[in-house]
């Protein structure tokens, strides 16, 4: 499929909020870093990340009158974006690295509730994995950090 056919559509829990998401990512993985976790009151995420020209909001404009946004004060220039109406965070935008984030588990689901075009959007790795909160036993590398950026645990 060429890059530019690729389209995800995602959004929160109640649909106030919509986006999509065009082409292959920069990277796709499973993260375990305590963040997600608190933020997402899960063991760890599909964190999903694409060039800024990639997203697009795409409920009803103006699209801020659905939104809000807030930055934890340990990295402020990391914006979440959530629906003001269902409180879900849906995304969020780095401006150091000019990139947008998603979590898979948002994403637009097929008939039999699987991820649309999940060969174009799946993880290559477990990151931040020293503080799992459970082990997982697949076939993606285990990273201290960032994939190969980082300590390999596995
Ligand atoms: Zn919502
Ligand atoms: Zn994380």
């Amino acid at each position: 499929m060429p890059d530019a056919d690729i389209i995800h559509k995602g959004g929160c829990f109640c649909n106030a909020v919509r986006y999509q998401v065009m082409g292959l990512p920069l990277l796709s993985a499973y993260c375990h870093c305590t963040l997600c976790q608190r933020l997402n009151a899960a063991a760890f995420i599909l964190t999903i990340h694409f060039p800024a020209s990639r997203f697009s909001w795409t409920h009803p404009e103006p699209y801020n009158d659905a939104l809000e946004s807030y930055a934890v004060s340990t990295k402020p220039w990391k914006i979440r974006w959530r629906c003001k109406q269902c409180g879900c965070t849906v995304s969020s935008y780095n401006s150091k690295l000019d990139k947008w984030s998603v979590w898979g588990a948002q994403l637009e689901r097929d008939v039999e509730g699987r991820i649309k075009d999940w060969d174009t959007i799946k993880p290559t790795a477990h990151v931040f994995y020293e503080t799992r909160m459970v082990d997982v036993q697949d076939d993606l590398g285990k990273w201290a950090g960032y994939e190969g950026k980082s300590e390999k645990l596995g």
